[in-house]
């Protein structure tokens, strides 16, 4: 399915449960850490961002050009390579880029139909699986009939 980005105002983005403090344009939303490529397209290839926003992130002496894609439950950033020359009428990268996972570490635990009922929380019935972390208090349901 084609989807249609559009600009939005600051307001318009609600803090999720799993990010602590969303930070500044120079600083990283709390908390973060480093990850690889490896996880970083394990947990994008499948999902389309909800929102997608621009960082110049100064962090331990260093500036990141960081692409910060948020996703239901956590978020991804991915930093610009910036060392850069032509080679011929080639642009070739000196380094890489590096990847980033921002939000809560989930410690996930199941909730029965009952327990969603008394929540509030949707429950769709025999195939439907929601959890809850211990931490943030995210949800995450999924359908395995699907
Ligand atoms: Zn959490």
């Amino acid at each position: 399915m084609m989807q249609k980005m559009v600009y939005c105002e600051d307001e318009e983005f609600e803090k999720p449960s799993w990010i602590i403090d969303m930070g500044t344009f120079n600083t990283m939303p709390q908390p973060w850490c480093e990850t690889d490529a490896d996880e970083y397209w394990h947990l994008t290839g499948a999902y389309s961002p909800s929102f997608v926003e621009f960082r110049q992130v100064h962090e331990s002496n260093e500036v990141w050009f960081l692409t910060i894609s948020y996703y239901h439950g956590f978020a991804m950033g991915v930093s610009r390579p910036m060392d850069w020359t032509f080679v011929g009428d080639k642009i070739h990268y000196n380094d890489l880029p590096r990847y980033f996972k921002i939000g809560c570490v989930h410690e996930y635990e199941g909730l029965d139909p009952v327990k969603c009922r008394e929540l509030g929380i949707f429950h769709g019935g025999r195939c439907y699986h929601v959890s809850k972390c211990k931490k943030c208090g995210h949800v995450h349901s999924v359908d395995s009939s699907d």
